[in-house]
């Protein structure tokens, strides 16, 4: 289901979100059917002076879909709702989720270029938060998102289309602060398959490699576990162009599948995370940076592991790897335990080598420190002005977010 948080919230109708640390209770949550509906939910809410917010799956661990107004899901309206083969390109439903859409794109030939750790989140819900996997050459999977239908905050359906480049580049990261998209218009490639190989190694071993990882792999990542300082390196390919052996590394996993059966995996142990993307000349000396003070200070509490991860840069105003060569670092801690003190002490060494946080996972920004991150910042800010002066979609974590003063 769209709505995945937890079970308990229903009765009360309070929201928890997947890793637990977030909890609210919106006055309402709204589920409509059909985009009719959504266009009355946002007309009432505007001329009621409530703030809206839409969710997918709940899978973002920073506030984003928090309001103590609405909460509108569309988990009851998903599917696909056309294609077109020779273009690669695809429509579906925003309460579809990477799961169901890898499956049935699979059905008529196609598939996500790449894809995240997971598929349970919906389609759109990745989008908006700028959700990657690895790969040198790998966009995120924002970049796919190529025209669409949105309720706009007056309750209007607007229609966009790759002519529309700059609402695009706004749309492409946008936080669920433009408006409600209903269907969403994708560029997908043509289904293949790839050969996942887990490896396990030293991060010294790792580390002495790791150019020639990420340049020989069509996706690479590694995992580092402070407390032996060991490595699982992942990596995948076309078959027929993996590694057969690498002489550092100890092979431990091999499977052969389609795309979007083998990329994802199912997370039943949950976690608090904190991601920043990192200019790619500097993440090794910030990486080490990281290991040092983990190793000093908080392995014996916390540090369950550190995953290293790779994008190609593109050009959403809001995107993490916006116009520059990306990789990224993320602290991943068992959801049992606090995290505070440890995502708060690394966070000035993420942002010291020029990181930009992941804007689903924890961090402590805010618009003032935001701004200087991103390059077209203030064309972002424009566009979400334009679209929304009233800010029926702005709720107070929002505004500290987008809003400078
Ligand atoms: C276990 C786990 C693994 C993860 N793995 C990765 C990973 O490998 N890579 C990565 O980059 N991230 C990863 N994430 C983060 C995850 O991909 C993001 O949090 C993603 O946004 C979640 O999608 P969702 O459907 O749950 O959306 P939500 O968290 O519910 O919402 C995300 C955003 O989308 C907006 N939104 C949702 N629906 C609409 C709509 N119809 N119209 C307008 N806005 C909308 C919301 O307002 C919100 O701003 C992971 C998270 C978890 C918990």
């Amino acid at each position: 289901m769209g709505m995945s948080g937890s079970d308990e919230r229903q009765d009360r109708g309070e929201w928890v979100n997947w890793s637990g640390s977030l909890r609210f209770s919106p006055s309402r949550i709204e589920r409509p059917g059909s985009e009719e509906e959504v266009r009355q939910i946002v007309k009432r809410s505007c001329e009621r002076g409530e703030v809206i917010r839409p969710v997918g799956a709940g899978h973002s661990s920073t506030p984003i879909i928090e309001t103590e107004d609405v909460l509108l899901s569309l988990d009851g309206y998903r599917g696909l709702v056309g294609y077109d083969e020779e273009r690669c390109q695809a429509t579906v439903r925003a309460g579809t989720t990477l799961k169901e859409a890898g499956g049935f794109l699979a059905d008529v030939g196609m598939a996500f270029h790449t894809l995240g750790d997971i598929n349970v989140q919906t389609v759109v819900g990745a989008i908006c938060t700028g959700t990657h996997g690895s790969g040198k050459s790998l966009k995120n999977l924002a970049s796919i998102l190529i025209g669409g239908r949105m309720v706009t905050a007056q309750g209007e359906i607007m229609e966009f289309s790759q002519q529309d480049e700059d609402l695009l580049r706004a749309m492409r990261v946008s936080l669920g602060a433009l408006g409600i998209f209903t269907e969403v218009k994708l560029q997908l490639v043509p289904s293949y398959s790839l050969r996942r190989q887990e490896w396990c190694s030293t991060i010294d071993s790792c580390l002495e490699n790791l150019h020639d990882l990420i340049e020989s792999n069509r996706h690479f990542d590694f995992y580092w576990y402070p407390r032996s300082d060991r490595v699982k390196l992942r990596t995948y390919n076309l078959p027929g162009e993996s590694y057969a052996d690498l002489p550092y590394a100890e092979l431990v996993e091999d499977r052969t599948g389609a795309s979007h059966l083998v990329i994802p995996k199912v997370r039943t142990l949950r976690f608090n995370e904190m991601e920043y993307f990192l200019p790619l000349e500097n993440a090794v000396d910030c990486f080490e940076e990281v290991r040092r003070r983990v190793k000093n200070d908080h392995r014996r509490e916390v540090a369950w592991r550190v995953l290293f991860r790779t994008i190609t840069p593109d050009d959403a105003y809001l995107s993490g790897s916006y116009g520059r060569e990306t990789a990224t670092i993320a602290l991943l801690h068992n959801a049992s335990l606090p995290f505070w003190r440890y995502f708060q002490d690394l966070e000035p060494v993420l942002l010291e080598y020029g990181g930009r946080p992941h804007w689903a996972k924890k961090h402590t920004l805010r618009a003032r420190d935001l701004r200087a991150l991103y390059p077209e910042w203030d064309t972002f800010v424009r566009i979400r002005e334009k679209l929304d002066p009233q800010g029926v979609f702005l709720s107070p974590y929002l505004r500290g977010l987008l809003e400078a003063e």
